[in-house]
C-alpha cells in the first residue's frame, strides 16, 4: 500500500497534484470556477469545438427523449436497454463514417478499453503510436497482446518495426487522426498503404476530428478519402459533437463480432436515451450545416495568424488544438495562472497526460470565441511568453 500522505505531498511538490474545481457556470464559451469570486474567464480548455453542447437542436432532442423515455436506459443493450434511438444513432454514424455499421459505447475510454481486447489477444501484436490516448494504451494492456510502440507519427519507424516483428498472427495498428495534446495530424494515406502491405488491421481514433474535419464532418478519414482502408473508425460524442458517449464504425461482421466480444459494451448499461438523442441530433447537424465547421476553421486561422504576426514561431499544430510547450510542470502551472489573471482559462497539461519534460499549455479554439476573444488571448500569450 502506498503512503498516501507522502505520495500526495510529493505530487504537490512536483506541481503534478491534480485537484477538482467545480464549474459554477459555463455559457457561450465563458466559464466561472468555484472560489473565483464569480469572475468570468474566456474558456480555452473545452473540447466542445463546435459549441453544440448548447445548441437548441441538441437540447430539444434530449428534452423530447427525456419526456418519452425518462432518464436512464435501465439495462445493457443486450438485456432490455436497447432502444430504437441507439440504432438510429448507429445508422447515422455509419453513414457519416462511410461504413456499413456502427456500435455505440458508454464513453471513449470504454470503447478503446473494450474494442482492442476484443480484437487482439496473447500472441497477437499491437502497433501503437507513442502519443496515443491513455484509453488506447489501457485497451492494449488489457488485451494481453504484445505491445509495440512506435515513435509519434513516424511511419518509417513503424515500417521498420513491422518488418522486424510482423509475423503471421493478427496485427493491429492503432493511431489517432488528430492528437489530443499536440493537435497534429496522422499521415493516414501513407499509413493505409503500409497497413495493406503488411496485412494489418487499422484502428483510427477520431475523438478530436469528427465534426471538425471532412466535407460532411466525417473526420480526417473522410477528408483524406481513406474510409475504406480504415477497419475501425472510432470516435466520441463528447467533444465536437457536444454530447457524451462513443462509437466505432466498421463492416457488418466486425460490428456483430464486437456486440458479442467487447466486454465494455456487453457488461455496461446502455447510453441514456436523452444522451443518444442529443448525439443523433449532433450527427445530423454536422452533416447538414457545414457552416459550423467553416466558422471554426476561420477562427483557428485567425488565431494562428495573429500569433505568427506577433512573432510566435513554434509549431502551432494543424487543428483546433494548440500546444504551447513549456517543459516543466511548474512552468506550465505558473503560465496558466498568469493567463487566468488576464481573463483566460487555459489548462496546464502535465505528466502523466504528456511525456515527462513536455508539460504545456493546451489551448482549444471553439466556435464560441469571438475575434475579440481571440486577439485578447494572443495579446495575453505574447505577454506571458516574454
Ligand atoms: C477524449 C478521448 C477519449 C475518451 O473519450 P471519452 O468519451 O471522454 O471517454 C479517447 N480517445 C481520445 C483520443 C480522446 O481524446
Amino acid at each position: 500500500m502506498v503512503d498516501l500522505k507522502a505520495w500526495l505531498s510529493q505530487q504537490r511538490e512536483k506541481g503534478e497534484l491534480r485537484r477538482l474545481r467545480p464549474v459554477i457556470r459555463r455559457r457561450n464559451g465563458r466559464i466561472i470556477l468555484a472560489g473565483d469570486d464569480a469572475r468570468e474567464l474566456i474558456d480555452f480548455s473545452s473540447n466542445d469545438y463546435l459549441a453544440l453542447a448548447e445548441h437548441p437542436a441538441l437540447i430539444e432532442a434530449a428534452q423530447e427523449a427525456l419526456q418519452r423515455f425518462g432518464t436512464g436506459s435501465g439495462a445493457s443493450r443486450l438485456m432490455s436497454g436497447d432502444l430504437a434511438v441507439h440504432h438510429e444513432l448507429e445508422e447515422a454514424v455509419a453513414g457519416l463514417k462511410g461504413k456499413e455499421a456502427a456500435l455505440t459505447f458508454g464513453s471513449g475510454y470504454m470503447a478503446n478499453a473494450g474494442i482492442i481486447p476484443a480484437l487482439a489477444a496473447r500472441h497477437d501484436l499491437i502497433f501503437s503510436d507513442r502519443l496515443n490516448h491513455a484509453s488506447i494504451h489501457d485497451g492494449c494492456r488489457l488485451s494481453g497482446a504484445r505491445l509495440v510502440r512506435f515513435r509519434h507519427n513516424d511511419l518509417n519507424h513503424l515500417e521498420e518495426l513491422l518488418k522486424e516483428k510482423r509475423g503471421t498472427g493478427t496485427a493491429l495498428i492503432v493511431v489517432e487522426s488528430i492528437y489530443s495534446m499536440d493537435g497534429d495530424r496522422c499521415p493516414l494515406r501513407e499509413l493505409v498503404t503500409l497497413k495493406e502491405r503488411f496485412g494489418c488491421l487499422l484502428m483510427v481514433d477520431e475523438a478530436h476530428a469528427t465534426g471538425v474535419f471532412g466535407a460532411k464532418g466525417g473526420g480526417v478519414i473522410e477528408e483524406d478519402g481513406v474510409s475504406s482502408g480504415v477497419d475501425l473508425a472510432m470516435g466520441t460524442f463528447g467533444k465536437a459533437l457536444g454530447s457524451y458517449g462513443a462509437y466505432v464504425a466498421g463492416n457488418r461482421e466486425l460490428i456483430d463480432y464486437l456486440v458479442n466480444r467487447a466486454r465494455s459494451f456487453i457488461f455496461s448499461t446502455a447510453l441514456p436515451p436523452a444522451v443518444a438523442a442529443a448525439s443523433l441530433a449532433a450527427v445530423r447537424l454536422i452533416r447538414q450545416e457545414p457552416k459550423l465547421r467553416h466558422e471554426l476553421h476561420e477562427k483557428i486561422g485567425y488565431f494562428k495568424g495573429l500569433l505568427r504576426t506577433g512573432g510566435y514561431s513554434a509549431d502551432l499544430g494543424s487543428s483546433q488544438i494548440i500546444p504551447i510547450l513549456l517543459g516543466e510542470s511548474g512552468a506550465a502551472l505558473d503560465k496558466a495562472e498568469l493567463l487566468r489573471k488576464l481573463g483566460l482559462f487555459v489548462t496546464a497539461v502535465r505528466p502523466p497526460t504528456v511525456p515527462e519534460g513536455t508539460a504545456r499549455l493546451r489551448l482549444s479554439i471553439t466556435r464560441h470565441h469571438s475575434p475579440t476573444d481571440l486577439s485578447q488571448a494572443v495579446t495575453a500569450l505574447l505577454e506571458i511568453m516574454d
